[in-house]
């Protein structure tokens, strides 16, 4: 839908930047999602004093497909939102990742760090996309749930993005909603982007996965566990595996595959984490009768596999943008990170007076996400390859899972777990990602 821009207006920023606001205007930002990507987005800049709308279609709480899995690195981005993360409040903690492959199992301590803490957590993401979400409205951003966007409102001469169309899911009304600045949190098919002409890149990494639920006595485990060779009998199986305790009687299972690999588009899932799953010890109870939900999978869009960032007034955040870890398969703490590198930018931009000053900084989000991922997903983006090859992968695994000092470095590589000035092992991780060339 096409509708007229308002007038060219200065628009203030803080506390009255509502009460100065043309009235053509619903709120100074929409972001559509609120999953971590929308809801840290909106935490920063409802902080910040902008007025901000946030549509999302479901109703908290609501599942998410996903390990539950989240690191030191995730960690830090709720202590920073003041969400607290204590046992009493329900979250589980872990010390490290448990990694077996190659006949062994080595346990991998959490590097210990001044720029993050030596501890992990794991929980729902009913319940922690809640947390969130309820964090942002604290702020002060306007949560309205049950309302899916269904394509962007643009200026008739430009194609800029002034708004979004939107349906209520109860009485099924479609209306429009405007604003300065429109953020696209909406995962990873971010129909919205497709809907500005921003399609995933196939020259990108990009993961599928399986996830469900069992009831086992291993769900108080206090490591991540990861599979890097799965086993049906005695065939090799293609993919990776991981095994989160929930600490609630259940831990969650899950397999993935990623797009490098020959099996990826010819594979059925459910069938392979079955499989797989069979060979387990009985004792674990990965059977069906022990299988809380049903098989969910979904996609993970990777090393900036949806480019530009910025395009027309809207701006990309999270999975919309692909910046899962290629390395590791995590996204939470990435949506997170660039949800509040875009805050910070939006922020700026509309403080500015003149509209091309304002177009200016927003157009330096791109150049502050290279600044903080490029070079480190160009890596990942290489790895990605090399794995995709099972004789290498085999013979990676063989090697590495014999020496664990190399494994203890690989974490922090795969994790991009390290401090600026730390150890000789955070030195050649940084200095690798500074060398390799930024993605375009
Ligand atoms: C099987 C699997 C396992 C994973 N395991 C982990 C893990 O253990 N740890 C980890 O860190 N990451 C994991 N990930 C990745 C992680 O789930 C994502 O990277 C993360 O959810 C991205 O957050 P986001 O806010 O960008 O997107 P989402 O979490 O997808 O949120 C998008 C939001 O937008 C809403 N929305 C979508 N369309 C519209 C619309 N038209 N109108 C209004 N609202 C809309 C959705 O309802 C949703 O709330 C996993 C992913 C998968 C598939």
């Amino acid at each position: 839908m096409t509708e007229h821009a308002p007038p060219e207006t200065r628009l203030s920023t803080g506390p009255d930047a509502a009460r100065t606001r043309p009235p053509a205007e619903d709120a100074d930002v929409i972001v559509v999602g609120a999953g971590p990507a929308g809801a840290t987005t909106a935490f920063y800049l409802a902080q910040s004093g902008l007025d901000v709308l946030v549509l999302e279609k479901s109703r908290f709480p609501r599942e998410k497909v996903c390990g539950d899995g989240l690191t030191p690195r995730a960690v830090k981005t709720l202590v920073a939102m003041g969400i607290s993360v204590s046992e009493q409040d329900g979250w589980v903690r872990n010390k490290g990742l448990r990694v077996i492959g190659a006949g062994k199992r080595l346990e991998l301590p959490w590097p210990e760090l001044a720029s993050y803490p030596d501890y992990g957590l794991v929980r729902t993401r009913l319940d922690l996309d809640e947390t969130l979400a309820r964090r942002a409205r604290q702020a002060g951003a306007r949560l309205l749930e049950g309302v899916t966007v269904t394509g962007p409102v643009r200026h008739e001469r430009t194609g800029r993005v002034t708004g979004v169309t939107a349906r209520c899911g109860d009485t099924g009304d479609e209306r429009s909603y405007r604003a300065r600045v429109v953020v696209a949190a909406d995962g990873n098919s971010s129909r919205l982007s497709v809907a500005m002409g921003l399609r995933k890149r196939d020259d990108r990494p990009l993961g599928v996965a399986v996830r469900t639920y069992y009831r086992t006595p291993r769900h108080d485990d206090d490591y991540l566990e990861s599979w890097l060779d799965l086993w049906d009998g005695d065939r090799l199986l293609p993919g990776y595996g991981w095994i989160f305790g929930m600490g609630d009687g259940t831990s969650n299972v899950g397999l993935g595959l990623l797009n490098t690999s020959a099996a990826f588009g010819n594979t059925d899932y459910h069938s392979l984490l079955r499989r797989w799953l069979k060979g387990m010890p009985s004792e674990w109870g990965f059977t069906e009768e022990n299988r809380t939900q049903p098989i969910r999978g979904a996609a993970l869009p990777m090393g900036f596999n949806r480019t530009p960032h910025y395009f027309n007034g809207l701006l990309l955040v999270g999975d919309a943008g692909g910046m899962v870890n290629p390395f590791n398969g995590e996204g939470i703490a990435y949506a997170m990170e660039s949800g509040e590198i875009l805050a910070r930018t939006i922020v700026q931009a509309l403080a500015r007076a003149r509209r091309e000053e304002t177009e200016r900084v927003l157009a330096g989000y791109p150049h502050a996400l290279n600044q903080a991922y490029g070079g480190y997903y160009t890596l990942g983006r290489t790895f990605v390859k090399l794995i995709g090859k099972p004789w290498l992968m085999r013979f990676a695994t063989k090697h590495s899972m014999a020496r664990p000092a190399l494994m203890r470095f690989a974490l922090k590589m795969l994790a991009n777990l390290t401090d600026p000035r730390g150890d000789a092992s955070d030195r050649l991780v940084n200095g690798l990602s500074k060398l390799a060339p930024n993605p375009e």
